[in-house]
């Protein structure tokens, strides 16, 4: 254990200090809320699993201050980044992205976010309980009883379970989940190959199911197998070196020795989503509410992005500052980008069954990639880009929508959405300064701060509110009057102050 809090009682309780759970630690006492995280491990594990920042999630980082900002500037505002990925394990997709937003892919391993998150969470003064594991959950009306390993309690007004695909938070607190029961499994390693240069690079269909070898001549190599004649009878069962090699070699048909592994796991495509991200005063976000077959590199993307969309409706929640349907709003949200990816990934699974019978359907697929409007919307659905959020009959068409890093000129100053949305304040942008004093009195209860700027691009709005994670919660083709029933639904009634708070 590396750090302790003498109390018992916090305001949050993080139970798993995942990449996920490291997040919302981060981000929670960014804004303010005493939280404490609660993790079995006492050091992050360099595990073979998420190497891939997808475009949205990228993007959200960025505006939250994780990862740098992008340049942005007139010029670049009808261009578009491009990278090469893959349908399937199928070659042909290509993931784009406004240049405004930078990379469309970022290529950062799961365990150096998580020592980030970590890192940047203890500095903002969140308590990290390493190598204490939770054992009990007990929920009630007022507060969440925790019990660790040590035979303590901890007693939390709120506990997020962020603690993995076999959540106790999950089990423990009641939580219901729609299943989809596998029909493969996959073995993973990382092991030393005896001829690294023989074995076959990269994805690799045959007759009986791929390999996936990331060959390395100078150390380590990365050895993934999919095997479509059926799930493990017991997933929890060991994968030893003897069993992957055997794997391996049989789908490759040709031997592959391989000795001195340091990592070896199995996974199935079993996927779960919790029918809700709630239940009273517990909350699941990550692989805990979703899972799924990691084709694709999706699932830590959608953690991360519940992680962001949590924490700033959580703090306003503490702080008695949220509407009255702010929180719910979380799986409104998040629930149906995770059932879209579950979705998709059984798709690709279903593309890549081995067998003559299917070959014809994959080159179809090879060749429907080539368009470039089905690669660009295969490639918007895997990286999320495609993502609107749920928006009432009446609000503006903008509502719902992300912000892209639209250059500003700020107080003669040049600098863009990104930077702006920094602070993780709920932010009034006024491209039309005439409407400017209109706008600041229309705000003036409710604690939001507004920025008036000009906007070389063609957004065909005057004016638009910000939330902290890049959505608009308003653009003025909606009318002044939906303006206030956004802050209210964001912020509750106006206060009888207008103090300034962090969001
Ligand atoms: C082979 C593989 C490849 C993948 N590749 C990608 C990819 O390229 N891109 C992508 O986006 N996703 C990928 N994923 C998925 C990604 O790894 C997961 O979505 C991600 O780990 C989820 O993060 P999390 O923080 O929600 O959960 P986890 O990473 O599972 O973290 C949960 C944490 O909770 C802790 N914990 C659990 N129970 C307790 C307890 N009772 N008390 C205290 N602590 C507890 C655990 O020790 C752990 O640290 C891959 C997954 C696999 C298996």
């Amino acid at each position: 254990m590396t750090s302790s809090s003498s109390s018992s009682s916090v305001q949050v309780a993080v139970v798993g200090g995942g990449p996920v759970g490291m997040l919302l630690a981060a981000e929670l006492a960014h804004f303010g809320v005493r939280v404490t995280v609660i993790e079995q491990n006492t050091e992050t594990l360099d595990v073979p699993k998420a190497g891939t920042l997808h475009a949205r999630t990228a993007q959200v980082l960025r505006r939250r201050g994780y990862l740098t900002a992008p340049r942005t500037a007139p010029e670049l505002l009808d261009r578009e980044a491009t990278q090469p990925f893959h349908f399937a394990g199928l070659p042909g997709l290509t993931i784009t992205g406004p240049a405004v937003e930078g990379d469309p892919i970022v290529g950062r391993a799961q365990s150096d976010l998580e020592r980030q998150f970590e890192k940047t969470a203890r500095q903002r003064g969140a308590v990290v309980l390493r190598g204490r594991k939770v054992t009990a959950l007990g929920s009630g009306e007022e507060e969440v009883t925790l019990t660790l390993d040590d035979g303590s309690d901890l007693r939390a007004a709120w506990v997020i379970g962020a603690d993995g695909a076999r959540s106790l938070v999950r089990e423990q607190a009641g939580f219901t989940s729609e299943e989809h029961l596998p029909r493969a499994q996959a073995v993973l390693g990382v092991v030393e190959l005896e001829d690294p240069y023989s074995a076959p690079p990269g994805w690799n269909l045959t007759e009986r199911g791929w390999t996936v070898i990331n060959p390395s001549p100078w150390g380590p190599s990365r050895v993934a197998a999919f095997d479509f004649d059926g799930p493990h009878p017991d997933r929890r069962t060991a994968l030893t070196l003897a069993e992957l090699q055997a794997t391996v070699s049989r789908i490759a048909g040709r031997d592959i020795p391989m000795f001195h592994a340091t990592f070896l796991d199995r996974f199935s495509d079993y996927a779960r989503l919790v029918h809700s991200y709630r239940r009273g005063r517990v909350l699941l976000a990550g692989d805990s509410a979703h899972v799924h077959f990691p084709v694709g590199g999706q699932g830590l993307n959608l953690g991360l992005q519940d992680a962001v969309n949590l924490s700033w409706k959580l703090a306003l929640h503490l702080r008695g500052r949220a509407g009255e349907g702010l929180l719910d709003s979380y799986t409104a949200e998040r629930r149906p980008p995770a059932a879209r990816t579950i979705a998709n990934t059984q798709a690709q699974l279903a593309l890549m069954q081995p067998g003559r019978g299917h070959d014809p359907l994959r080159d179809l697929f090879i060749g429907l990639l080539q368009n470039p409007a089905v690669s660009r919307q295969l490639g918007d659905m895997i990286s999320d880009q495609d993502v609107t959020l749920p928006r009432g009959p009446h609000q503006s068409r903008w509502t719902g929508t992300f912000l892209p890093n639209l250059p500003l000129t700020v107080g003669g100053r040049t600098t863009g959405v990104v930077e702006l949305l920094r602070p993780g304040r709920l932010r009034l942008l006024v491209l039309e300064p005439g409407a400017a004093n209109d706008l600041r009195k229309a705000v003036a209860p409710w604690p939001v701060d507004v920025t008036v700027a000009d906007c070389a691009s063609q957004l065909a709005v005057g004016a638009c509110l910000v939330r902290p994670d890049g959505y608009l919660a308003w653009a003025d083709d909606g009318g002044p009057a939906g303006l206030e029933a956004a802050l209210e639904a964001l912020l509750g009634r106006p206060a009888a102050t207008t103090e300034k708070e962090p969001v």
